[in-house]
């Protein structure tokens, strides 16, 4: 009878172990998708200095113009 329950209470906390293991992996990758969405698309979004117009251009990463009075923005 011991040895059943020994053994079942050690099958009980591998299960919990390997149980909050994969709960802490699987919150560690949402953080880390979570953190790496927005900062990606920050980086393409400009705010021109003239009009204060707001817009999003992928193509370039250190001077773009702005779509609506035509003036360039400088990446600060
Ligand atoms: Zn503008």
């Amino acid at each position: 009878m011991f040895k059943v329950d020994f053994a079942f209470g050690i099958a009980l906390y591998l299960g919990s172990v390997l149980c909050i293991i994969s709960i802490f992996w699987m919150f560690g990758e949402k953080e880390t998708k979570v953190l790496a969405g927005p900062n990606e698309k920050k980086e393409f979004i400009w705010q021109c200095e003239i009009c204060t117009y707001t817009y999003v251009d992928s193509k370039n990463f250190s001077i773009s113009r702005c779509p609506r009075c035509g003036s360039y923005n400088e990446r600060k």
